[in-house]
């Protein structure tokens, strides 16, 4: 994997902010306002190693905006981690509540690290020593952690754990991304991906389209990829096409069955970082493909579930004649200057900060079920994640259709215009 991106996603959401600011013809104080963040932190973090060493890490906090209520957020370790990507996802998180109408604003968080290298002790001296860092700048009523690249339920439940410790009462509202047992939400891993297909569902009733009619393509095969694969083959849609990446080869492939994947099937040849077992998938007949070939292939649908910058100029020419559909269930899957063309061939996109809602939802439920101390099924949970996108998807069409825009431009124009409101209402600008 390239840990070392060239390109800026920050760059990328002021592009698509400056755009919308100017069809939203923004007064120059709220756009300001709006394009830098409200609080930043940078933090140096010292962790001890098994060994007795100490090393020293970076790490950031981006409170982007709570002209909604308080910030909301992932936390994540990652090698490659920038101040800017976690303006960029602080700056999302903000539209992506506001979009769903949750009384939520947007952070984010990240320690530069790879996690992989850190025995079990390290990680949690790495979690309980972010959280000393920032016990005083975060809480329940003020910003919410939760679980983002490279971390998971428990290392969730090690921050938890040392924030009460240092204020010295429960409160697990602090976090969301808990294991189940500890105050956590059911549904939670599958929330992003369905998410994205329950608003699939609804485009495609939109454009006239039966599911059971349709094939897609998936590149990412992980916690979002597989679980949006999997709610498309309930619907009756054919998985054509999945890609993922091979860490062994060090490259991406993508395994095409032009017949429909089985996806139960997939799902025992691979791994739990949604990596296909290449030999395994050849002996049972899926052709081997290279990795960019996801977006080739003879489609109706394509979901791209793994990375950001993944359709850009070079290739977007490759996406086939038959792809009507787009479903951003990554962040920042497209870059912003290919939506022309994407426009132009008529083809619907249903950018990310609407698309993978879902998981941000979840965990504003999390919250509401923490706080009532009672909590829901699974099917429960679904199914309240299934009213509350379809909700947003209906409110952003109706806009789209209103302003003549695109759904990405009204998507932005939505969540800008709700959060500037917010903004105004207290006066603050
Ligand atoms: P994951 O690590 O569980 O899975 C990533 C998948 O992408 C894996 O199948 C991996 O093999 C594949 N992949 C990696 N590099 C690839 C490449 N070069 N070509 C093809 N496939 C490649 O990650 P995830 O949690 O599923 O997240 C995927 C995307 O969705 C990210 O953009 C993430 O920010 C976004 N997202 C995640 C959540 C969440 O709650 N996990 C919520 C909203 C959005």
């Amino acid at each position: 994997m390239n840990y070392f991106p060239t390109y800026n996603i920050f760059d990328m959401a002021l592009k698509q902010f400056d755009r919308c600011a100017n069809l939203l013809e923004l007064d120059q104080p709220t756009r300001d306002f709006l394009r830098v963040p409200m609080r930043e932190y940078h933090f140096s973090l010292p962790v001890f190693m098994d060994n007795g060493d100490p090393i020293i890490l970076r790490s950031f906090m981006v409170q982007y905006n709570d002209g909604r209520g308080p910030t909301k957020g992932g936390v994540r370790f990652h090698p490659s981690e920038t101040i800017d990507t976690i303006r960029a996802l602080a700056m999302w998180m903000t539209w992506k509540c506001a979009i769903n109408n949750l009384p939520l604003g947007g952070s984010s968080s990240g320690v530069v690290c790879d996690p992989q290298m850190f025995t079990s002790a390290e990680q949690e001296r790495i979690c309980r020593g972010f959280v000393r860092r920032i016990a005083h700048l975060s809480g329940p009523e003020w910003d919410v952690l939760g679980p983002d690249m490279m971390t998971g339920p428990q290392h969730m439940l090690w921050m938890l754990d040392e924030y009460e410790t240092i204020h010295n009462r429960k409160s697990p509202g602090f976090i969301t991304g808990k294991p189940i047992h500890q105050a956590g939400s059911k549904g939670r891993k599958e929330a992003p991906g369905y998410g994205a297909m329950v608003i699939l569902r609804e485009v495609l009733k939109d454009l006239g389209i039966d599911i059971t009619k349709t094939r897609a393509s998936f590149q990412g095969f992980g916690m979002v990829g597989l679980h949006a694969a999997q709610l498309y083959a309930q619907m009756g849609g054919t998985i054509a096409s999945v890609a993922c990446w091979n860490h062994v080869d060090r490259t991406a492939y993508t395994f095409v069955k032009k017949d429909g994947i089985d996806f139960d099937q997939l799902t025992t040849i691979t791994n739990h970082f949604g990596e296909i077992d290449k030999d395994k998938a050849i002996s049972l007949g899926y052709e081997c493909l290279p990795g960019d070939d996801w977006l080739a292939q003879d489609v109706d649908i394509l979901v791209p579930a793994a990375l950001e910058n993944q359709i850009r100029k070079d290739n977007v020419d490759r996406i086939h004649q038959q792809v009507k559909v787009i479903i951003e269930a990554a962040n920042g899957p497209t870059d912003p200057d290919v939506d022309p063309k994407l426009n132009e061939r008529g083809i619907t996109v249903i950018p990310d900060i609407l698309a993978n809602s879902g998981g941000v939802i979840c965990s504003y439920f999390e919250q509401v079920q923490g706080n009532m101390n009672y909590f829901w099924t699974k099917e429960e949970v679904l199914s309240k994640i299934d009213t509350q996108i379809t909700s947003a998807f209906f409110d952003v069409s109706n806009f789209a259709h209103s302003y003549n825009v695109s759904m990405r431009d009204a998507s932005y124009m939505l969540a800008i215009d709700r959060v500037a409101r917010a903004c105004h209402e207290r006066s603050w600008i």
